[in-house]
């Protein structure tokens, strides 16, 4: 068994989901925000992978005091367990995440990650090691189910989001597409990674709802199986 997982990201209307220089760009406005800060309220985790904590610095945390408040009387923490897929164990213990709010952090490492690096880590956040290299999702996940986790959001960046479409492991895809073009050959796009050569391997989507919201427009997809 594993968490129902929930893609949430924007991306501009050329398909880019950050600059050349990988920095964060302002690409939905409030209305947007807004129903990203619902999602993440209504969800018991929220993962990013290393290469998003070191470009943005997220907390990842619930913004609505309403939704935390809301949150805490519904039993749970004010804000969802926060996830960071991190093989090397490197994110920086000054990082948002491990301090912004209460509640738990899970830090998912590799067998490769420098032992040093795992204990000042432990000092703000569960580790949890799966997979030799990198990351192994596949196992990562049903860990995740088994510590609680039902519903996961995953916020990015694109080389996680790809992997978890190779594994085999997105539920839904959720993408606001905003009235900008980013452009450049190398900045990143929501799927990043190695891609896909055989057409038959092309995960397929289907179209649940479009909405126009403010200046861009709003597509959910789910997974077909
Ligand atoms: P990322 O997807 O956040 O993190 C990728 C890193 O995670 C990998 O390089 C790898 O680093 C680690 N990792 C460990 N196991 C993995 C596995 N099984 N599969 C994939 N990754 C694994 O990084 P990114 O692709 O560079 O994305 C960051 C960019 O996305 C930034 O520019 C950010 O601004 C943008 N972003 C945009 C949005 C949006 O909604 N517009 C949202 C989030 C991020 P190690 O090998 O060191 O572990």
């Amino acid at each position: 068994m594993r968490p129902h997982v929930t893609v949430n990201l924007a991306m501009s209307a050329d398909g880019k989901i950050s600059s050349i220089e990988r920095r964060q760009v302002k690409i939905s406005g409030k209305k947007d925000f807004d129903r990203v800060d619902d999602l993440k309220a209504r969800s018991d985790a929220i993962m990013v992978g290393i290469g998003t904590v070191l470009a943005d610095d997220p907390s990842l945390s619930v913004k609505s005091p309403e939704r935390r408040e809301q949150r805490l009387i519904s039993g749970v923490e004010e804000h969802p367990v926060r996830i960071v897929v991190d093989s090397q164990a490197r994110t920086p213990v000054s990082a948002d995440i491990l301090h912004k709010g209460n509640g738990k952090r899970i830090i998912a490492v590799s067998e490769k990650a420098p032992q040093s690096r795992v204990n000042e880590l432990s000092h703000f956040a569960e580790i949890i090691v799966a997979g030799k290299d990198t990351v192994d999702l596949i196992l990562l996940l049903p860990r995740l189910y088994e510590s609680g986790v039902r519903t996961l959001m995953v916020e990015g960046g694109g080389t996680l989001i790809w992997s978890l479409f190779r594994d085999g492991l997105v539920d839904e895809f959720i993408t606001y597409v905003g009235n900008m073009i980013i452009g450049g050959r190398n900045s990143p796009t929501p799927a990043e990674g190695d891609g896909f050569i055989d057409e038959g391997l092309f995960p397929r989507l289907r179209l649940e709802s479009c909405e126009k919201m403010e200046e861009g427009v709003l597509i959910r997809w789910k997974s077909v199986e």
